[in-house]
């Protein structure tokens, strides 16, 4: 049952099931700790181990330094069934993920020739000389198996290592460089772990977005839904006022995984009702446009604080402009008195519903549209004086126009997109009446 008393369904405790293999993925390298660079490598493996049912429940960075590799490493193998790791196969004096696998795992280096003989060919199809230190390149751990890297001198490692009763641990090592950390998990790792899970069950995820309410808030409608060990799982974050559920449910196949989530799905929608304006990588403005091409009515903007956020956003989601027909910018009265048609002088700036009102009436009017939306200044804004912390919006419809304010404050950084939310959120209420 919803919070607010309607009756739900929910999945029976003997279909929940557990997910029996760990992964952990790490990242190595000092331009990932030092945050110059993004680590996009652990993002991208954590997908596909989960498309192939293995729960990543580590992601670890570490910097170039060897004791502290060694020590990520020995905590890996102690508390993942499988580790992927990336970077510190170079042949540099900063790489170091060999080394410190050999001494994680007490075993020595071996030169493997194939290895040494692929490095010193790519050297020479490159008309180059292969420099002494590249040879390490083509050391592995005793008992360690190399993964090839055709376009690359970095090959990878698959090493294995026994803990005391349980199943082995196994890692895989690839070079940091993207292209090639992805051709090798295609080429070999993948294939491998496809072989080990055959079988076993599938991950899928799918997202609901929701807009209009605090995350707390949302969660209290819901019955619960986001408790742990639920199967299917429900996550909930919050990425500027856009609130996301998280469905994940595992089983046999892609669509065991959909029809799981079904009852949880339609769990969400029914407690949560006009929440709920799309799912995947839905916004709002895309819910918008979806709605006003199914009426055939269009949309005009005009907007004064988000400084053509609200038409970017529009004019993206409607490519063909067969939704949206047009916004205009304002920055101060100067621009919003000449756009109305008015002399600067004769705003009364101190009734704001009125000017917003005016705003999207006169854009309607102009662009011959059946809607229009109309933001006003931000409070920070000092050029007219502040209006006092409240945001103030309005929409022309085809039969009358509201203005909404809205206690507005937070950080600068997300101002324009909460602003756009809110606004396009009163022409998405509008709509569905
Ligand atoms: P390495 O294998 O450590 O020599 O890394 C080679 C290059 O790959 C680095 O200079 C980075 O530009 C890139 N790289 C390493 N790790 C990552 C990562 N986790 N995500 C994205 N790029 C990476
Ligand atoms: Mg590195």
């Amino acid at each position: 049952m919803c919070r607010s008393g309607r009756m739900v369904t929910f999945t029976p405790s003997h279909l929940r099931t557990r997910i029996d293999m760990h992964a952990e993925v790490i990242a190595i390298g000092d331009e990932l700790t030092s945050g110059q660079r993004l680590d996009t490598n652990s993002q991208w493996l954590s997908e596909r181990l989960g498309e192939l049912g293995i729960r990543v429940l580590y992601h670890t960075t570490v910097g170039d330094d060897m004791e502290a590799n060694v020590r990520v490493f020995r905590e890996a193998f102690d508390r993942a069934d499988l580790v992927v790791c990336t970077g510190g196969l170079g042949p540099t004096a900063d790489d170091l993920t060999r080394q410190a696998l050999a001494e994680a795992t007490g075993r020595s280096l071996f030169l493997d020739e194939a290895s040494l003989a692929h490095i010193r060919q790519l050297f020479a199809r490159r008309s180059r000389e292969m420099p002494e230190r590249n040879v390490i390149q083509a050391k592995f751990p005793e008992g360690s198996q190399p993964i090839p890297n055709p376009h690359g001198s970095a090959p990878g490692i698959d090493i294995q290592v026994d803990r005391d009763g349980r199943t082995p641990s196994r890692l895989f090592a690839l070079p940091g460089v993207p292209a090639e950390m992805r051709e090798m998990w295609e080429g070999t790792v993948s294939p491998v772990l496809a072989k080990l899970t055959s079988g076993r069950r599938v991950i899928r995820h799918r997202r609901i977005k929701c807009f209009g309410v605090g995350e707390s808030d949302l969660e209290q409608m819901l019955p619960d839904l986001i408790e742990r060990g639920r199967h299917p799982s429900v996550g909930i974050t919050v990425h500027k006022a856009t609130i996301t559920l998280r469905v994940t449910a595992q089983a046999a196949s892609e669509q065991g995984c959909l029809a799981a989530m079904e009852p949880t799905i339609e769990t969400i929608r029914s407690c949560l009702g006009e929440l709920v304006f799309g799912e995947e990588d839905d916004e709002l403005q895309h819910a918008i446009v979806r709605l006003l091409r199914d009426r055939q009515e269009r949309l005009t903007t005009i907007e004064w604080g988000p400084a053509g956020l609200l038409a970017q956003w529009l004019g993206e989601a409607d490519p063909d402009g067969a939704v949206f027909a047009g916004g205009s910018v304002v920055r101060d009265a100067v621009s919003l008195a000449a756009t109305l048609d008015e002399s600067a002088g004769s705003l009364g700036l101190d009734d704001w519903g009125a000017v917003v009102s005016a705003m999207a009436q006169a854009i309607q009017k102009r662009y011959r549209s059946e809607h229009a939306l109309s933001v006003g200044p931000f409070p920070s804004s000092d050029a007219i004086g502040t209006p006092g912390g409240q945001l103030h919006f309005a929409l022309a419809g085809p039969a009358d126009t509201v203005a909404k304010s809205v206690p507005f404050s937070g950080h600068p950084d997300i101002l324009r997109e909460r602003a756009v939310k809110q606004a396009l959120n009163l022409l998405r209420l509008a709509l569905l009446g």
